[in-house]
């Protein structure tokens, strides 16, 4: 359980404790990483039982965000928020604007957005009272729901997955079993039947599953939550929970690769592992989900459309140097991400540091870039 050491112990440069008796807010901020640039992630609201609970939540979900974004290639770096309260009992204008004037306090150092129990009518509050934040309404200059654009990514990760492990460049035939229907799992569901998959989906709200079904016109069958593990498919596309990887679903597998949105899908290192020893692909959960805080990054500089997508399909290359790695040198997927994340920021951390205090070298050719 985190403590008070444990923040000293470890690699966060900050964490912040921000309270408000007017608003009845307590909310933490960590900011693990800004060698990249400034720290961005979203702001949790839970009803955690503990302080600990919540300082190890946001401890560990900040150092992803740095992962993710140096993955990504972006020039961000990690940081979370987490507001200890009851998402469906406590939001309130000034809970929510009295955080946002404590992010605005940070001085840009941690920008935040959305996260689990907050949404884009909260980021509306935080908007009011700082510039630090993203994924705002497309009406104020935002990029609206991440969802679509998380989705997006997927699909451009299973792409490289599917023809580093099964050599085909389509999707057509292939089968993939979805877990959970929520706002990414939807937009999955529609994108992989739309590239003619076959389609299995479950979710514990099986009327949702049903209504998806229906809307296929039976393209889709729906399966029971338990029965998905075991389904003879080529990909297994985790979109609901966190480790659900683990010691008792592993083995259970027949699927070639495991490809989906899901944040934490691996219960621990050791089934990454476990992953790798039985030949199934895993796609590094962080680099394959990060379409969506690729799309928000965008608004720090003003939305634009066609530079998410672009910034998309990026994804499908990063994955694909990512598994060409972890062949080339025998080592499982999710090391050769940790690998990839922590050298991006190693080198340009370097780099930054050479020309600071001195006139930067004027850059004489064309920027080229993917
Ligand atoms: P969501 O809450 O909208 O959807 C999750 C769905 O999973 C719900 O429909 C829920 O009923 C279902 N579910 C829960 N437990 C289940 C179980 N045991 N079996 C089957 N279904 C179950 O969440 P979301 O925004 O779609 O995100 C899905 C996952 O992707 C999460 O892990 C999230 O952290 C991650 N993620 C989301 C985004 C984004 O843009 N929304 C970005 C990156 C990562």
């Amino acid at each position: 359980m985190a403590n008070v050491e444990t923040i000293f112990q470890g690699e966060h440069e900050q964490v912040c404790f921000f309270t408000d008796p007017v608003s009845g807010l307590k909310s933490i901020v960590a900011i693990h990483n800004t060698q990249l640039g400034p720290a961005l992630g979203g702001c949790r609201m839970w009803k955690y039982d503990s302080t600990e609970q919540a300082v190890e939540d946001v401890l560990r979900l900040s150092k992803g965000m740095t992962y993710k974004a140096a993955v990504a290639g972006l020039n961000l770096g990690g940081g979370k928020a987490v507001i200890i309260a009851d998402p469906k009992k406590d939001k309130s204008e000034a809970l929510f604007r009295s955080f946002g004037s404590f992010v605005d306090c940070l001085g840009g150092r941690y920008i935040t957005a959305e996260d689990v129990g907050t949404d884009v009518n909260d980021m509306e509050y935080i908007f009011m009272e700082t510039n630090n934040v993203v994924g705002v309404a497309e009406t104020h200059g935002g990029s609206g729901d991440p969802s679509p654009w998380t989705a997006k990514g997927v699909l451009e990760g299973i792409r490289a997955c599917v023809e580093h492990r099964l050599k085909k460049s389509e999707l057509k035939g292939l089968s993939v079993a979805v877990q959970g229907t929520g706002n990414v799992g939807r937009h999955l569901v529609d994108l992989f039947a739309a590239n003619g998959m076959k389609v299995f989906i479950c979710d514990i709200d099986r009327k949702r599953c049903e209504q998806i079904a229906e809307a296929h016109s039976g393209k889709v069958s729906v399966v029971s939550p338990d029965e998905i593990y075991d389904l003879d498919v080529d990909i297994f596309c985790p979109s609901a929970l966190g480790a659900v990887l683990n010691e008792k679903t592993i083995p259970r597998l027949k699927c070639e690769i495991v490809a989906g949105s899901a944040n934490n899908q691996l219960a621990n290192p050791e089934c990454g592992d476990e992953l790798f020893k039985r030949k199934i692909l895993y796609a590094p959960d962080y680099a394959i989900n990060a379409g969506g805080l690729m799309n928000v990054s965008i608004e720090l500089e003003g939305y634009d459309e066609r530079r998410a997508n672009r910034m998309i399909r990026n994804i499908y290359y990063c994955m694909g140097a990512i598994l060409g790695h972890s062949a080339q040198e025998n080592l499982p997927e999710y090391r050769c991400a940790d690998r990839v994340a922590e050298k991006r920021i190693a080198e340009i951390s370097r780099i930054k540091g050479r020309y600071k205090g001195q006139a930067k070298p004027t850059f004489q050719g064309r920027v080229v870039r993917r």
